[in-house]
């Protein structure tokens, strides 16, 4: 058969590591409660996605992942008619499949998807809590556990691209930071098993660059990418060749900015 679209489903059985910056966990412990959407938003690799996958196994429920961009479609989420052996059949998308389950669907970077996927993310993520199938003629209710939760990194997108304000305002917010020095080493620890002293290098690192002009290196400093540092440096690379690896090079291609942070690096590490 052919496969129109993949997405990420599972029921993340142990329970993932999240630590917690703020009321992070109680809202949304309170909004799965109240049946409201969730939206998530915070610079890529600060730990929106960890924190989605903590709560799912934290309220026992599956976790049907969407990674969006620009060519997903409503009928990607919602699903399609496919030709299987001659026949055509139905074949659920992933966003109908997590509200026919009582999932939690994520859509990951959600501005990215085409602009007519809202006209099913709208009743969806409203009172209502409908999914219109329209090629089946049929509207589905979501039941109590399902729950709608979005991502979006608010320095990537141009006003065109900005979810409207229709969509925001049935959302209940949570925003993310990279977390402050003290719990940032304790993540890095944890996820790499890199000692306390290493860690804090790296996290001072981490501040400096952090401090200098963001707009050309956004993402060069995630706490993703000190975990990958990390995790390389106990592999026995040196901590400049590790963050040279894991940082600046998959990261930034100007020649010139990466001279520079090589240089902010070496006085760090
Ligand atoms: P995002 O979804 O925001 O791009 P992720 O959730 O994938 O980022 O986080 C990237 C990595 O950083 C995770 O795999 C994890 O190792 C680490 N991390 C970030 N924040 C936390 C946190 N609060 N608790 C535990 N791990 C974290």
């Amino acid at each position: 058969m052919q496969v129109a679209f993949s997405a990420d489903e599972r029921r993340v059985a142990e329970q993932p590591y999240y630590l917690a910056s703020g009321d992070e966990v109680e809202v949304f412990q309170a909004a799965h409660r109240q049946r409201l959407p969730l939206m998530l938003k915070g610079p890529t690799g600060c730990g929106k996605t960890r924190l989605v996958e903590h709560m799912a196994a934290r309220l026992g429920l599956q976790l049907i992942t969407i990674a969006c961009h620009e060519d997903i479609t409503a009928a990607d989420l919602v699903g399609r008619y496919l030709l299987h052996g001659g026949e055509t059949v139905w074949v659920d998308g992933p966003l109908t499949r997590a509200v026919r389950r009582g999932a939690i669907c994520y859509l990951d970077e959600v501005v990215e998807a085409r602009a007519d996927t809202t006209v099913v993310i709208h009743p969806l993520a409203d009172h209502r809590r409908e999914l219109n199938l329209e090629r089946l003629n049929e509207t589905l209710h979501a039941p109590d556990d399902f729950m709608l939760v979005v991502s979006y990194n608010p320095g990537y997108q141009s006003v065109l691209k900005d979810l409207k304000q229709s969509t925001r305002q049935r959302m209940v917010g949570i925003e993310l930071g990279y977390p402050v020095a003290e719990r940032e080493l304790r993540i890095l620890v944890r996820e790499s098993g890199i000692d306390e002293a290493r860690a804090m290098e790296l996290v001072k690192l981490a501040h400096a660059i952090r401090k200098l002009d963001a707009s050309m290196l956004p993402d060069v400093c995630s706490t993703r990418t000190l975990v990958s540092t990390a995790r390389l440096m106990c592999e026995g690379l040196s901590a400049r060749a590790a963050a040279m690896a894991a940082m600046l090079l998959p990261l930034c291609d100007d020649a010139e900015v990466v001279r520079g942070l090589r240089e902010v690096v070496n006085t760090y590490l």
